[in-house]
């Protein structure tokens, strides 16, 4: 029996400043890290975390990750591409951190805009929420 697929639950405020923190480096690409917590079957992301100063606004591929805090409350990445384009790149998977890699694409709008994605590269399915 095929267990099921981990839901990841995002609060629609705290993708809206995903969002905003995209549109505000476009046309570079933005990375921040997920943190919140695993039940069950989901993932709830409560907070962002935005990098380092200096090394912000890099782009995901460049992003040294020995910088990134040693914090278990971390679930994972969020980045943006800004081609749209929501399928994550090999790169992205090679710089897999956490349990979650999250893509906002182009234009970030609406949740038509997000990709999950699990280390194995399956895609997750993914819930806003309201408070
Ligand atoms: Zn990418």
């Amino acid at each position: 029996m095929k267990a099921a697929a981990t839901t990841v639950q995002v609060p629609e405020e705290l993708l809206d400043a995903i969002f905003e923190g995209a549109r505000r480096l476009y046309p570079k690409e933005t990375f921040m890290l997920l943190r919140g917590k695993k039940s069950k079957n989901a993932i709830h992301v409560t907070d962002l975390v935005v990098p380092p100063l200096a090394v912000y606004g890099y782009g995901f591929a460049n992003f040294p990750l020995h910088m990134l805090p040693m914090d278990f409350s971390i679930v994972g990445t969020v980045h943006s591409h800004p081609s749209g384009n929501l399928t994550p790149s090999d790169v992205d998977f090679n710089h897999f951190f956490g349990r979650i890699l999250m893509i906002v694409g182009f234009p970030f709008a609406d949740a038509q805009n997000v990709a999950v994605y699990s280390s194995n590269g399956e895609r997750l399915p993914l819930q806003v929420t309201k408070d």
